[in-house]
């Protein structure tokens, strides 16, 4: 894709995503620091005690840094320019993201509609900590009719994933934003495969609100943790009770920003899942390189998708192959040219019939759980991220004991290539030495 394509993304007469990417958050003055500063302080002083007292009634400065951190604080402008939004809470985690999303709609009797090719940790959060507080959820497949026939007249979100994991299907925002709207519920995107905006702004095809694991293509190097909440402008809580009733309601009081006012009192102040300073200057400076590593990991994805859907020791089971986006023979195609700029993603999975042998003879690759690092890292999902499922779960998540996730770095393609080839050739070799014992 060309980085023409990439600029439709972005609305004229603001600035670029790259431009904003190393710009937002940095003070322009005389003396000002050409960078966002750490802030390496748990608290903030007060000169009267009405200054105390506002603060302490209002929350728009600094007091106490579970609360807000300048260095947080920049993060989070520039997240919410990136995701052309109108505010972001950044945590600790990417899983506390999700819990504060879902915990910000929802109390007890309400219900989600999720989809079901699901980041494990945000299927673990459905299923297992949601129903202790009487919130339960429906996980269905990742198309708009099951997700309309799963809403319940207590249905307050839905639930998806930009790009799902593993099987690589995207969701149908657009879709998914009528059908909540329709019945008064809110969507919910976890854009961590997006990018923080750069491959897919899903606020600008009606969601409401977006996540994001920080950890990966954010910080970008396999070097910290973080998340974060932004919430869109123009969403409909009317029809929410828990922001309408009382008098005043929290609608009255806070208006437009009452969604984002409650994730940031519930993430941070009050569930205390509070982003470090440190970890929010890396995920800052991750952010200013973001584009650049991104559309280049994006690259080599659809170079080695190819590569692999044309080698002999991938897929021959029947209805297996390489799973990629960015491929035309991918059944999510159509969808991810639609939602998706600038690049498909550094996210592609495959079968291999020896993965033992073939992941023993790596030797450039990594076998690691994490993405959106620097380096290639591939893991094998059927022993760990989804080996607590039961199996039928993990074949319908599209795991099978084959499979294999690899997240793309930026390492020069023929290095990975050439180290993909050799492993694939050993595991064949595996296989031919068991036959003939
Ligand atoms: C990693 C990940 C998360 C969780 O983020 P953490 O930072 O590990 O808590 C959530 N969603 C997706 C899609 C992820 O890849």
């Amino acid at each position: 894709m060309s980085a023409d394509n990439h600029a439709d993304n972005h609305s004229e007469g603001t600035l670029g995503y790259e431009t904003q990417a190393v710009q937002v958050g940095i003070p322009r003055g005389l003396g000002d620091g050409v960078g966002i500063p750490i802030h390496q302080i748990a608290a903030f002083q007060f000169e009267t005690l009405e200054d105390g007292a506002s603060e302490f009634q209002l929350n728009t400065g600094y007091s106490y840094a579970r609360l807000q951190n300048p260095t947080v604080k920049a993060l989070e402008e520039r997240v919410t320019a990136l995701e052309g939004g109108a505010a972001t809470v950044a945590l600790s985690t990417g899983q506390a993201a999700s819990f504060t999303a879902m915990l910000s709609v929802c109390r007890s009797g309400d219900h989600i509609v999720a989809t079901s090719s699901l980041f494990g940790g945000s299927a673990g959060l459905l299923n297992n900590i949601l129903p202790l507080m009487g919130i339960t959820a429906s996980t269905v497949a990742n198309t708009p009719e099951a997700v309309r026939a799963a809403m319940q007249p207590n249905t307050r979100l839905v639930w998806a994933e930009t790009i799902g994991n593993p099987a690589a299907d995207i969701a149908d925002i657009a879709s998914y934003a009528e059908i909540a709207h329709s019945q008064g519920a809110l969507l919910g995107i976890d854009n961590t495969w997006g990018g923080v905006g750069y491959l897919c702004r899903p606020l600008e095809h009606g969601a409401d609100m977006v996540t994001h694991s920080l950890t990966k293509w954010a910080g970008g190097h396999g070097s910290v943790m973080g998340g974060s909440l932004t919430v869109g402008t123009g969403h409909d809580l009317s029809r929410s009770p828990i922001y309408t009733e009382g008098t005043p309601s929290i609608l009255d009081t806070r208006g437009d920003s009452a969604l984002g006012w409650r994730q940031r009192w519930f993430g941070a102040h009050q569930l205390g899942m509070t982003l470090a300073p440190n970890s929010a200057f890396l995920i800052a400076q991750g952010l200013e390189t973001l584009s650049l590593r991104l559309s280049r990991e994006s690259a080599t994805a659809l170079e080695l998708a190819n590569f692999l859907e044309a080698h002999t020791a991938v897929g021959t089971g029947a209805g297996s192959g390489v799973a990629y986006p960015g491929l035309e023979s991918s059944p999510h195609h159509a969808l991810a040219v639609k939602y998706l700029k600038g690049g498909f993603g550094a996210v592609l999975t495959f079968e291999v019939n020896e993965p033992a042998p073939f992941l023993a003879a790596l030797k450039v690759i990594r076998m690691a759980p994490n993405l959106g690092d620097t380096r290639t890292l591939v893991v094998h999902p059927w022993t760990t991220t989804h080996g607590r499922m039961p199996e039928s779960a993990r074949y319908a998540a599209g795991v099978t004991p084959r499979t294999i996730r690899m997240s793309v770095g930026v390492e020069a393609p023929e290095d990975l290539k050439r180290d993909l080839d050799q492993a694939l050739k050993a595991g064949q070799a595996a296989a031919q030495t068991a036959v003939l014992i």
